[in-house]
């Protein structure tokens, strides 16, 4: 897809503030760091509509992205930094199981995982989640230009191994640097809006 229109509609922090439209949303978890503001912005052609390389201890919001008038785009707050309170990370469960929980427009979850590591515990506890509540899930394995290339098929199948990868879901090979997988990942997308 061809973006000429993306605008941020909100920063939530409660259910109330959600977008009372009914466009499908394609909602991105992952891991802090891991490339998903990049992601974004790849995708959309935009340099920085989606903040990138955020910090800890800044406000956990879900943003929600209007795209061409379309969908929505539902950037949920990065998990799994060591040093969150448990305050924090109380927070962010709940946060993320308020949208989850009951939010009819959601159609599709994009999972982002580093592609140059073995899935994090927060990782796979994502993973898991969305498979018991029965999301269609897209896996974007970030960072691509760093892994070396000669393991790139063992390092996939460790990946898929490693979650218990469910065939029926996608598995896009992604990297902001190369734009490795955008029409892929487009594809994908594209088939829940
Ligand atoms: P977020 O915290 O998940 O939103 O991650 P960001 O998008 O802010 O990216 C975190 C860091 O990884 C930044 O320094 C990015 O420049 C870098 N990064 C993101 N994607 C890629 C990629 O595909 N390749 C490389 N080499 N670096 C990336």
């Amino acid at each position: 897809m061809k973006v000429h229109a993306a605008e941020i509609v909100i920063s939530a922090v409660s259910k109330k503030q959600y977008p009372k439209s009914a466009l499908a949303e394609v909602a991105l978890a992952g891991r802090s760091n891991v490339g998903k503001s990049s992601f974004i912005n790849t995708l959309i052609d935009r340099k920085k509509l989606a903040r990138t390389s955020s910090k800890p201890g800044r406000t956990q919001t879900i943003n929600f992205y209007l795209i061409e008038n379309k969908f929505h785009f539902v950037d949920l707050p990065g998990y799994g930094y060591a040093k969150v309170s448990k305050q924090e990370r109380a927070k962010w469960g709940e946060m993320i199981d308020e949208y989850f929980a009951n939010r009819k427009q959601l159609q599709a979850v994009v999972s982002l995982i580093d592609m140059r590591h073995d899935p994090s515990e927060g990782d796979i506890q994502m993973y898991d989640f969305l498979k018991y509540y029965n999301f269609p899930v897209i896996v974007v394995a970030t960072k691509a230009d760093k892994a070396a290339k000669n393991k790139r098929e063992q390092q996939i199948s460790r990946i898929k191994e490693i979650l218990d990868f469910d065939e029926n879901d996608r598995f896009v090979v992604f990297s902001t640097v190369t734009k490795e997988g955008k029409e892929e990942a487009w594809k994908a997308i594209e088939e829940f809006i």
